[in-house]
């Protein structure tokens, strides 16, 4: 199944030493654990979510995949991808029913091209996407709709416990190699994940991209459905969300670029590399982790 989904991946993906002052100057080491180099189509850890679940859906003889995600969704748009190579039909259910009045932005676009059905959603439809007969009654009686009754299906961000499972490997990767690993999360399934991957003495820290306070439980919950309790040490650090999902501000913008520069690095991810970077390079500043430690940040996808 995975030759299908060319060109092969690279894994384990790179690590790379950063030399910035912000942290040398500290005694830190920081390294860059580049899963946004894994594959070009299905990056970073979306590869790590979602190939568990392709080779599920391919091993039960479904030929569709039914998801859901917000209009700027990666999760969407490696579906998608993945869909095409696999040649499984794919439809996104995507929250908010306005935007099919719109022109598709770019990345709804791309999920279109890769023959994605896209079907908008009210916020309320949307929130009843985990009942059975979901597909029914809030998609109609379309094609898609016969489509998504038999497909398999993925949740919103593609964080199921296969997920978590493929997640896992990127903390095994890491093994005897940092002290922190940290990762942005916004379902929090990678985090879960990684931290169970992570040998003793390592420490995993998310930094949440969206506002509400939730995410501890969610994984937790993630966890216990996974693993039956709870698995690694990891801790959450939630002043870096900048107002919310896909959210930004002048400060992070320029902080962003200014990365990409002093690192000749390619363009950082917005959405959640960039709050990442900037969330550890404020702990760093604040003196956070020890002098002599070593501190990865998951570059969880491209831009
Ligand atoms: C989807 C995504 C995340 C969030 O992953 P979760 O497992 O939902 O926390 C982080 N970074 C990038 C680049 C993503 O595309």
């Amino acid at each position: 199944m995975l030759a299908a989904l060319d060109p092969p991946p690279l894994l384990p993906s790179p690590l790379q030493e950063i030399h910035d002052e912000r942290f040398a100057g500290r005694g830190i080491r920081l390294l860059l654990k580049r899963d946004d180099l894994i594959h070009p189509r299905v990056p970073g850890n979306k590869w790590r979510k979602l190939v568990p679940n392709l080779r599920a859906a391919v091993e039960g003889g479904h030929t569709a995949l039914l998801t859901f995600g917000g209009a700027y969704s990666n999760h969407l748009r490696a579906t998608a991808a993945a869909g095409r190579m696999l040649g499984l039909a794919t439809v996104g259910v995507v929250r908010g029913d306005e935007l099919a009045r719109r022109p598709l932005n770019p990345s709804l676009a791309r999920c279109a091209a890769d023959g994605m059905a896209l079907r908008f959603v009210s916020r309320s439809d949307y929130r009843r996407r985990r009942d059975p007969d979901f597909a029914e009654r809030v998609l109609g009686g379309s094609a898609a709709t016969r489509t998504a009754r038999e497909a398999f299906r993925i949740p919103e961000g593609g964080s199921n416990s296969l997920a978590v499972h493929g997640c896992t490997a990127l903390g095994e990767e890491l093994r005897g190699r940092t002290d922190v690993a940290a990762v942005a999360c916004g379902t929090g399934g990678t985090l879960a994940g990684l931290a169970a991957g992570l040998g003793p003495g390592q420490r995993a820290l998310g930094v949440p991209v969206l506002r509400g306070g939730f995410l501890a439980g969610d994984i937790r919950e993630l966890q216990r459905r996974t693993f039956g309790g709870p698995r690694g040490t990891w801790r959450l650090d939630e002043r870096f969300h900048f107002g919310g999902y896909a959210r930004s501000d002048p400060q992070l913008e320029e902080f962003a670029r200014d990365f990409e520069r002093r690192h000749s690095l390619p363009p950082l991810e917005r959405i959640y590399v960039a709050k990442l970077l900037f969330a550890l390079t404020t702990l760093a500043d604040e003196g956070a982790f020890a002098p002599g430690s070593t501190v990865t940040a998951v570059v969880t996808g491209p831009r």
